[in-house]
């Protein structure tokens, strides 16, 4: 093997594991993947509509989710970067809401951002509502699920192209789907 082949080899390896296919180039490209979501639902799922809203009370909401769950959706709380397993999670499938089951991303949206946070460059649409809030005082652009009022994390605007948008998303408020149906 020529020297430099080998080293393009061995540069190219430890890369191999983070497939992820490249975002589309285009808008219409993005268009397309936020058309064809449903395709990587698994055979014959039912999900919510974003049109049923999801109204429980605080105790209610209690009851249904797991401490960490409850304080990032509920109270708008931030988990530890790094610490969700969804992190590296990269099948085929969909990331619905933790609290309402409402498909947010598909498994095509998702990127490595490096940051310890699932990452996405755009959602499905219609999955979200947006507002300011100004918690470390400058304000940032929060997201939340259009169904349930539960909070997913922010929106920047350092995402790759075209889209140029990172939702930088608390993987214990996503629930994954996998499109082949295996736990
Ligand atoms: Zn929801």
């Amino acid at each position: 093997m020529e020297r430099r082949t080998l080293l393009k080899t061995l540069l190219a390896a430890p890369f191999a594991s983070w497939a992820y296919a490249a975002p589309p180039k285009t808008m219409k490209g993005i268009e397309e993947l936020q058309k064809n979501w449903k395709s990587f639902l698994p055979t014959g799922a039912s999900v919510p509509s974003p049109t049923e809203p999801l109204k429980l009370t605080k105790e209610e909401w209690k009851k249904r989710l797991p401490g960490q769950a409850y304080q990032v959706l509920r109270e708008e709380s931030t988990e530890r970067a790094g610490t969700s397993p969804l992190n590296d999670e990269k099948r085929p499938g969909i990331f619905a809401c933790a609290g309402c089951g409402l498909p947010l991303f598909t498994s095509e949206m998702k990127f490595e951002s490096g940051t310890g946070w699932p990452s996405f460059f755009t959602s499905i649409p219609g999955a979200f509502e947006t507002k300011k809030d100004f918690f470390l005082i400058y304000p940032r652009t929060e997201y939340h699920c259009i169904r349930c009022g539960g909070h997913h994390g922010h929106l920047f605007d350092d995402g790759p192209p075209p889209t140029g948008k990172r939702y930088c998303n608390n993987g214990v408020a996503l629930k994954f789907i996998p499109k082949d149906g295996k736990a």
